[in-house]
């Protein structure tokens, strides 16, 4: 702590990201990247930019990009925002959307930015409990004037909640922003963009991180009704009006518009997900269905924080949470069959 930190700071609890280790022989089962690497076609349109135009700012209104996402989803342009991460999406619609004296309430196991962001934008929060089987609980969501998040699906639990149960929060809060992050939907649900035209107090987020194998470049993306997105606009020109680089527009575009690769390695992560859950299972392991590229996961006997602590002696690394309700869970990534192979071959070492 230094002198000079103001009392805002001193107060303020980061958000502690996964490892990244530097040990190359992890298997690395902890962040939830995508094992496959990003569609040939966004890589040839990165090098493109990287040895003709890095000289030049990029457009800093991603113009490009909102093109590419508006026409995978059949929207508007005016309908899409597009950021440096879906984290940087969320802390500017937590900044610009969310009113700061009313409550935001988002479920009390989810992803742990959103407390975060709440301290850093002074939003009042109202975490939610989930049920007695993990799933989100549409009714105890009501909130006049104010704001709803949630994962869908969720983090790190990685279970689903269907379109028409997000309609009826929708319907419930009218009044109020509803965001659904949908850093995870490509890997078994169905998004809630196709509701933006009907409701004008939702936004969705989504990233190229995951489905995408897009990680590393840092892009992440808003739809919702123009004028929710002109409020993010407004926000993203007062902080850094480009956002994205050169390299980054043009890769995330090639990467949306190259729709076969996307579907081929997704869905061949979706089919290594029940191949793990399978394995899991007959290692003894309770499993929550999954619609994302992770497994949620406790076993019947042994510790989690122990089982994660062994796991990493073995070179796999996966997520422990220390937080109650979850502790005895391992958040466990989809990886590549032979990394899969090896999480159980070493879990099977383990129990
Ligand atoms: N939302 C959720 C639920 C996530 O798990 C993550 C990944 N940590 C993000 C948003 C942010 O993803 P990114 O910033 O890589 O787009």
């Amino acid at each position: 702590m230094s002198k000079f930190w103001s009392p805002f700071v001193k107060a303020l609890v980061p958000y502690v990201p996964g490892e990244q280790p530097k040990i190359e022989r992890l298997i690395k089962l902890n962040t939830n990247e995508n094992p496959y690497g990003p569609s040939p076609k966004a890589i040839a349109a990165m090098q493109a930019q990287i040895n003709d135009d890095l000289r030049l700012y990029p457009d800093p209104n991603c113009d490009q990009l909102k093109h590419a996402v508006a026409d995978y989803y059949s929207v508007g342009p005016q309908y899409v925002f597009v950021g440096n991460g879906s984290d940087e999406v969320l802390a500017h619609a937590f900044h610009g959307l969310f009113q700061h004296d009313k409550p935001l309430l988002f479920p009390d196991i989810s992803y742990s930015f959103y407390p975060v962001y709440c301290g850093l934008y002074g939003i009042e929060q109202k975490p939610v409990a989930l049920d007695d089987d993990f799933q989100i609980c549409v009714a105890d969501y009501q909130q006049p004037n104010g704001g709803i998040i949630f994962p869908n699906p969720n983090a790190p639990t990685g279970c689903l909640l269907e379109l028409d149960k997000i309609e009826q929060v929708l319907q419930a809060n009218p009044d109020s922003v509803v965001l659904v992050d949908e850093a995870y939907i490509d890997f078994g649900g169905e998004s809630a963009i196709s509701l933006v035209k009907k409701y004008d107090n939702l936004l969705v987020t989504q990233t190229l991180s995951k489905s995408r194998s897009l990680a590393g470049l840092r892009v992440g993306i808003a739809v919702g009704h123009p004028d929710l997105i002109e409020g993010l606009e407004r926000i993203k020109n007062s902080f850094n009006s480009y956002p994205l680089d050169r390299a980054a527009i043009a890769g995330a575009a090639a990467a949306f518009a190259d729709a076969d690769y996307f579907h081929s390695t997704r869905n061949k992560v979706i089919a290594s997900r029940e191949w793990v859950i399978e394995a899991l299972i007959a290692l003894g392991f309770e499993v929550l269905p999954s619609a994302a590229n992770f497994v949620f996961a406790r076993h019947s006997e042994r510790d989690g924080a122990e089982l994660a602590a062994e796991l990493r002696e073995q070179g796999v690394l996966v997520r422990h949470f220390k937080q109650p309700r979850i502790d005895q869970f391992l958040r466990i990534s989809i990886g590549t069959e032979e990394q899969n192979q090896a999480l159980i071959d070493a879990l099977q070492r383990c129990i």
